[in-house]
């Protein structure tokens, strides 16, 4: 079906226009006799004039029909819907031709929508089959040459072009609603900072203001390519919008602020990275001042230990001095003592003659022979130091008591034998010293003088 065709005599007629644009009626061409011989102004095949049921006027082709004709597949929707466009169109004071072709065959247009003074044209596209993002770029990209604007309508459905040229979606009349734009146009909100979706707009009103370039098609920039549809709370890409100057003027506007705002904070990041900088630099530098000091404190202590090694060393040294010195004083004291002690011990020994000391030796040696015929040994080295300075006695080998020792050597009496001297004079001259147990001395009762009877 189509609302086009080619008149025998009018030329191209239209079945949306009272007139059928050529100052004829309906019933010209209706159910005529003779019939008038309209042809498709796509294939040139034979048409005729019908009615459908709801009463709407179109051209439908004449038995034996070509099956390429590009109007031949058209649904009645889609009539429809090119009807509602072209009379939004003729509402707005344009132009609205519909089914046009280029002389060249270029493009073909569903309503060409041309204003009085015939300098601008617009193409409305009623897209309800599927079509390839490709196929409408190009055919978008034929009329922009042409000089002729392009405005894709969907009825609904999937259309994946939707934004991607300039484009509407549609919603056919529903709850006393007349047709309505529900995607394609968009407001643009400073305080959201994004595009919003404008998706409740009749379509007389929308294509008047597109005819009036009070609404066009607006290429959104970068940042702001999801829009919000608030109907279906949802997010959609949208490159192309169809607008007005003052969002257009916002978005500028948003997109300046928005440029401040992220040099402010490429310079905010640009201060905290140089800030981050100074502070790796400063830790860095106190890493170093940190190991210097550590190692000043380490020489330092190493000092410290070397000093403290020397000192010992030095102290080890005055005390090995100290050592001998002491030694060296002691064996003098030793050595003074044992003077002292000879001295003494041979003034000792010489209070008796040889002949007393024989006699002392006798006093000794007699009761043991007597009483056990023991025979006593006296050691034949004389006083010595070893007995205190007296004279070793042995019986049998073994040592049997001391003779005479000296009272001032008594620390070098061997312990427990007995002590033997002449009286009790001398025992007390030992015992007076304290250094010894008196029950230890044993002695004679020999007379201090020599006796006149022993000469
Ligand atoms: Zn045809």
């Amino acid at each position: 079906m189509a609302f086009a065709a080619i008149h025998p005599d009018a030329g191209r007629i239209d079945a949306t226009l009272p007139d059928l644009g050529r100052g004829l009626t309906w019933a010209d061409v209706y159910k005529t006799r003779p019939r008038v011989e309209l042809r498709c102004p796509e294939c040139g095949h034979g048409v005729h004039a019908k009615v459908s049921a709801r009463k709407l006027r179109y051209f439908a082709h004449d038995p034996g029909r070509p099956a390429n004709c590009t109007w031949l597949n058209e649904s009645l929707e889609h009539h429809l819907l090119k009807l509602e466009l072209a009379t939004a169109i003729r509402a707005a004071d344009w132009y609205a031709e519909l089914e046009v072709r280029a002389p060249d065959g270029t493009w073909r247009a569903d309503v060409l929508a041309s204003s009085h003074d015939g300098t601008r044209r617009i193409a409305w596209e009623a897209q309800l089959s599927p079509i390839t993002n490709e196929d409408i770029q190009e055919r978008t990209e034929r009329y922009r040459v042409e000089g002729i604007g392009v405005c894709w309508v969907s009825p609904g459905g999937k259309s994946p072009w939707m934004g991607d040229v300039p484009s509407i979606r549609v919603q056919e009349p529903r709850d006393g609603r007349p047709w309505t734009v529900i995607d394609g146009p968009a407001a643009f909100y400073f305080e959201h900072g994004t595009w919003i979706a404008v998706d409740d707009l009749a379509l007389t009103a929308f294509i008047r203001w597109v005819l009036h370039g009070q609404t066009f098609v607006h290429q959104v920039r970068h940042p702001y390519r999801s829009i919000w549809f608030g109907a279906s709370k949802s997010w959609r890409r949208r490159p192309l919008v169809w607008t007005t100057s003052p969002h257009v003027d916002t978005e500028t506007r948003h997109e300046a602020m928005r440029q401040r705002q992220e040099e402010r904070k490429r310079q905010r990041e640009e201060q905290e990275r140089q800030a981050e900088q100074q502070r790796q630099a400063e830790a860095e530098a106190r890493r170093i001042e940190e190991e210097r000091q550590r190692e000043a404190q380490r020489q330092e202590q190493q000092r410290q230990w070397a000093i403290e090694a020397e000192q010992a060393r030095q102290r080890r040294k005055a005390e090995e001095r100290q050592r001998q010195e002491q030694a060296r004083a002691a064996e003098e004291q030793r050595l003074r003592q044992e003077q002292h002690e000879q001295l003494l011990a041979s003034q000792w020994w010489a209070e008796l003659s040889p002949a007393q000391v024989q006699e002392l030796r006798d006093a000794v040696a007699e009761p043991l022979w007597k009483s056990q015929a023991t025979r006593a040994e006296f050691d034949a080295q004389g006083a010595t130091a070893d007995s205190a300075y007296g004279i070793t006695i042995y019986t049998r080998r073994r040592l049997h008591g001391i003779l005479r020792l000296s009272p001032a050597s008594l620390q070098r009496l061997p312990p427990v034998v007995p002590v033997y001297v002449r009286n009790a004079r001398e025992a007390h001259q030992l015992t007076d010293t304290g250094n010894i147990d008196p029950g230890r001395v044993i002695h004679f009762n020999l007379p201090d003088h020599e006796q006149m009877s022993l000469i």
